[in-house]
């Protein structure tokens, strides 16, 4: 099998390794890829979302395959457009499923319709604010105020008073996010613990449930500081145990499905529940409609059935009787950033000891080759740092030992991924 995958990140470069292992595939590539991901394939210089130009090569390639590592290329329509065209079959879905990310008003709607577990909320535009004003008055602190479109990971905000509450829903009205935040989500804010549940499916009723796994987004340790694409993740999740697991099937999973089965939206790929724990019982905090990141870089390690396999037949559209098995050990991602990340940071610098790693996978994520084939930093998150172990402190500590080793100027990784889960067992 010939297959493109598109993207740039830690998650692509783990979904790349994965995918090489398959004895289905003949031939990868990676539009635009990083500095590892040829690794596993052959980068190919294209944008995700410039359509024209991946049509020709997958027509000159032959490709039978594309695989969406991002949101953008789906919620632009790329499953549409492919499909329209005849082919090849894409693993992601069509852009009405992809609307679940792209438009967060859409997403609170579905769950209402379909009742599945999420805060209470309502939609605002610049028309209606003053009842925006009345509905924030009616909430308790702190405030949840979310960009309905896309916002890079930017556009939910948390005030902790009713003052900049107000004060922040006037500003995102008046195009703080641009047109992602002509619409503001205002929610009830819940309290409890996270996980990310992701779920691949044909459209056709049949489904799959990967490891479950936590990812901890701030940049400071004890999840202080501003919010970052993801700090490192751990799987799998204690408290995700098999009674949580069976409510987040039946109360969630199932209506999802049954919902976008009613309205008629033929979701082949993967869906992203991210999940809170209130007091046990799991709500929807987002849906996403890709894996995550860096959650895949820890998910992938503990997949042990042909992922290929089954990202074809779910693009296929039926999953058949193909298995999905997990690895029982513990995965833990921690990653490597930029100092000054998630502000400002340098870029360029030379990466070393990715040699001397054995222990550990580094993936890599916003890495380059330089024009003399060295390896340079391109991006905020750098390298992502993932090991298996029998538990969540033997898995780190090869995550950390590997760390070690792997330098580049200002480099900075967090030091307490995973200790929250440890603490909850008793650790
Ligand atoms: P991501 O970068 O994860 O895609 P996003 O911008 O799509 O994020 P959300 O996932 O909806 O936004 O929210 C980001 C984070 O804000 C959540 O992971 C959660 O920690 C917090 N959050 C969102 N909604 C709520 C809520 N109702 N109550 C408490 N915390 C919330």
């Amino acid at each position: 099998m010939k297959v493109i995958l598109l993207g740039s990140g830690g998650r692509e470069s783990a979904l790349a390794w994965k995918m090489k292992q398959s004895p289905l595939l003949e031939k990868l590539y990676i539009a635009p890829g990083n500095g590892g991901t040829d690794a596993f394939g052959t980068n190919v210089a294209i944008s995700p979302t410039d359509f024209e130009a991946l049509a020709e090569f997958v027509d000159r390639e032959g490709i039978d395959l594309i695989v969406a590592g991002n949101e953008d290329p789906l919620v632009a329509g790329l499953a549409d457009f492919f499909k329209a065209k005849g082919g090849p079959a894409v693993c992601g879905p069509c852009r009405a499923g992809a609307a679940l990310e792209g438009s967060k008003d859409f997403a609170k709607r579905f769950m209402e319709a379909n009742g599945i577990p999420t805060a209470c909320y309502r939609s605002f535009t610049a028309d209606t604010i003053e009842e925006g004003y009345r509905f924030l008055e009616e909430l308790k602190a702190p405030y949840v105020l979310k960009a309905d479109g896309l916002a890079a990971g930017k556009g939910v905000l948390i005030l902790p008073t009713l003052d900049e509450a107000k004060e922040s829903l006037r500003e995102m009205l008046s195009g703080m996010f641009g047109k992602s935040s002509a619409t503001v989500v205002i929610e009830e804010f819940l309290s409890g613990i996270e996980c990310s549940v992701f779920v691949l499916t044909d459209g056709h009723g049949g489904y799959r449930v990967l490891p479950v796994a936590k990812d901890y987004k701030r940049i400071g340790e004890g999840d202080t500081g501003l919010n970052t694409g993801g700090m490192g993740a751990v799987s799998p999740v204690p408290f995700a145990d098999d009674t949580f697991m069976e409510k987040v099937r039946t109360r969630i999973i199932l209506p999802t499905l049954d919902g976008l089965k009613r309205e008629g939206i033929d979701y082949r790929g993967f869906i992203f529940l991210g999940l809170i724990s209130v007091e046990g019982e799991p709500m929807v905090i987002e849906y996403n409609v890709r894996m995550g990141d860096p959650e895949t870089e820890a998910v992938m390690l503990r997949v042990d059935s042909d992922l290929l396999q089954l990202m074809n037949a779910a693009a296929h559209g039926d999953l058949g009787d193909l298995e999905l098995k997990e690895n029982p050990q513990t995965a833990v991602t921690v990653m490597m950033v930029s100092g000054g990340y998630p502000g400002s940071y340098p870029k360029g610098k030379e990466i070393t000891g990715l040699d001397i790693v054995s222990d550990s996978i580094a993936f890599h994520a916003g890495t380059s080759r330089g024009d003399d084939g060295r390896l340079v930093t391109s991006g905020g998150r750098v390298i992502s740092v993932s090991s298996l172990g029998s538990d969540i402190a033997e898995a780190l500590d090869r995550s950390y030992r590997s760390i070690a080793g792997i330098d580049f100027e200002g480099k900075y990784s967090r030091r307490d991924i995973g200790r929250d889960l440890m603490k909850l067992q008793g650790i």
